[in-house]
């Protein structure tokens, strides 16, 4: 999930790695590490925390000497953030060195069958497995070693490697994860982004799943997974570099936004093995969750959001009460907190400080804690008794796009895993809902490829004052949510309101020309929604409706413009609903020349009370 740089030419390749793994930086990372191999061998220096103390230690890379060499910077996803688990990683003997992102999915059963083989292991990670399958195969064949490892490997990883006895050449492989070979003159890259080489050359080769290349300083080739060599097309880059710097996009919350397909994937497809949800170290006896009284749902923001999403899925299938708060208001309030509470802490970062502290209360009150993470290492996923992390990669832009679907993708898999162990659902229910889980990505891609009509919807509506947003039952929960993102990147003032609710005070703020967003993919409550939605018509209200597209018919009559998202399952609906709410509070304030990724007076991780 983080930064790979790769050199191979006559330059000493530490100073020119350390300039790459730099311009890596902002997709933030735990850990940095170099290796070069020279006719001596291989020489590696890691370590915890950022790639300025890692230039320390390496004198600017003057340290290391040798022309050929792998960087990296990593975003722990296995094993915590340390010295040990940072990359390169050797193979037990020292002989091959690899630097890897991604997850391989199948590492415990690897890692078990080459220790049954007598390799020892130094980190917790799973690429260290990498590596020594590597070496297992390795006869003196490099390629061939490394393809029957990528035979093997399950899960996705883009991977430099490194072997003593061939001093002149980096090998690559990818599958699910970027990994980009530059091409210069005398000299060749490699890198996991753009960025990373640009500086050195602007033509390109895009390694595609399964190829292996092999990069020397005179040559670069591409084979197939199985080893036949595979002619590629060379790509000649002009962005510039800040452009670059974002992959291409214009912002962090757009390509943050395109991401979540990819996100939501790796968040679930490992935690569905044969049909099953899996989760690993979790084991909730059917004992301990039919003696839950209540489950809080405790975050900030659009963490709390997600809960109150979550709230309506679980009570629905669970039939157990689910309560949310708001983590600074919860330690505050003496909440009925005790052995027979779960509480579900959600924090992107790890780290929000009202999140710690409900979470601390929590436990001192006897409950036990579950968290939903995306930085692993984090002080909630440490202190918390179980923790479920989201995979979504680091995530810049201060508004939450990617951390938030793959929170809520958590949910569904943990309501999910808590009927089966309540034995309160049919095998068949369960199957429909596995096979809806593993279509979400797709689905959250057929919405994205429809990106040109929210920036149309944008263009039309994004010099409003005020805007409301209306929903019944998971819809109102997304409204939220959809207004909460409106406000924090467009500075436009929003309100979202239970559809029903209006008509009770707010309606009276309606008048001729104010936009109304009716959320309305729960189907079920159509008909009371498009009752709502034309209580606010006949007061002058435009109504911009977002509905399936099988409901599109029975709504649009009230609206003056529709969104619609793919049909779906009924509880995976909000993670598809969502996306272009994302997607339009996005272009509104694109069209407002606003500040999108760092919005005023807002921070990423809110470490303060
Ligand atoms: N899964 C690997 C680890 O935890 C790689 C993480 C990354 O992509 O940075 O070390």
């Amino acid at each position: 999930m983080c930064g790979i740089v790769g050199y191979v030419g006559s330059r000493q390749a530490a100073p020119i790695m350390l300039e790459g793994l730099k311009r890596l930086e902002y997709r933030g990372y735990d850990s940095a590490g170099i290796v070069v191999c020279s006719d001596e061998g291989l020489t590696l220096c890691k370590t915890k925390g950022y790639v300025d103390h890692l230039n320390e230690m390496v004198c600017n890379g003057d340290a290391l000497t040798g022309s050929v060499g792998l960087g990296h910077t990593r975003w722990a996803t296995h094993g915590r953030p340390s010295d040990e688990n940072a990359h390169p990683h050797l193979s037990d003997g020292g002989k091959i060195a690899v630097v890897h992102n991604g997850i391989i999915e199948n590492y415990a059963q690897l890692r078990e069958m080459l220790a049954a083989k007598g390799v020892t292991f130094k980190s917790e990670t799973d690429t260290e497995v990498a590596v020594n399958l590597i070496s297992y195969f390795y006869e003196g064949d490099l390629l061939k070693a490394v393809s029957e490892a990528a035979l093997r490997m399950e899960g996705s990883y883009a991977l430099g490697i490194l072997c003593e006895d061939c001093p002149d050449t980096v090998v690559a492989v990818r599958k699910e994860s970027p990994l980009i070979l530059g091409i210069g003159e005398g000299e060749n890259f490699l890198a996991s982004d753009v960025t990373a080489l640009i500086r050195h050359t602007r033509d390109v080769i895009y390694l595609e799943d399964g190829e292996i290349a092999t990069l020397t300083k005179g040559e670069v080739k591409v084979y197939s997974r199985d080893l036949v060599e595979v002619k590629k097309k060379t790509t000649h880059i002009d962005w510039d570099i800040s452009a670059a710097e974002k992959g291409g996009y214009e912002h962090f919350m757009f390509k943050e936004i395109m991401e979540q397909p990819e996100a939501i994937r790796k968040t679930i497809t490992p935690r569905l093995r044969g049909g099953r949800v899996v989760l690993d170290g979790i084991d909730f006896s059917p004992e301990y969750i039919k003696g839950l009284r209540k489950i809080y749902i405790v975050g900030c923001g659009s963490a709390y959001l997600v809960g109150v999403v979550a709230k309506y899925n679980m009570e629905k299938m669970l039939r157990i009460p689910v309560e949310t708060a708001l983590a600074s208001e919860f330690r505050y309030a003496s909440p009925l907190v005790g052995e027979d509470t779960l509480v579900i802490c959600i924090s992107q970062s790890g780290e929000t400080a009202d999140t710690i502290a409900a979470m601390r209360e929590a436990r001192r009150l006897g409950a036990k804690v579950l968290s939903i993470v995306n930085v692993m290492g984090s002080t909630i996923a440490n202190e918390s008794d179980y923790c479920v992390y989201t995979w979504a990669g680091p995530e810049i832009a201060v508004a939450t796009t990617k951390a938030y679907s793959t929170q809520l993708a958590v949910t569904y898999l943990l309501t999910l895993y808590f009927a089966e162990r309540l034995g309160i659902i049919s095998d068949e229910s369960y199957s429909e809902l596995v096979a809806a889980l593993q279509m979400l990505p797709e689905k959250v891609e057929e919405i994205l490829k429809n990106k040109e009509h929210i920036q149309y919807l944008a263009s039309l509506y994004f010099n409003k004052d005020n805007i409301f947003f209306i929903g019944r039952n998971i819809d109102y929960a997304l409204t939220l949510e959809a207004s909460l993102k409106l406000k924090e990147i467009s500075y436009i003032h929003s309100d979202a309101y239970a559809a029903g609710e209006l008509k009770h005070g707010t309606i009276s703020l309606i008048e001729d020309g104010t936009l109304v967003i009716a959320m309305a993919s729960y189907v079920q409550l159509l008909e009371k929604t498009v009752s709502n939605i034309v209580e606010v018509r006949s007061r002058g209200a435009e109504i911009l409706t977002l509905t399936t597209q099988s409901a599109e018919e029975q709504i649009s009559h009230v609206s003056d413009n529709v969104i619609t998202i793919p049909d779906a399952h009924e509880m995976i609906l909000p993670s598809l609903a969502v996306v272009p709410m994302q997607l339009f509070a996005y272009y509104v304030a694109l069209s407002r020349g606003c500040s999108i990724d760092k919005p005023r007076n807002l921070a990423k991780s809110v470490t303060v009370e």
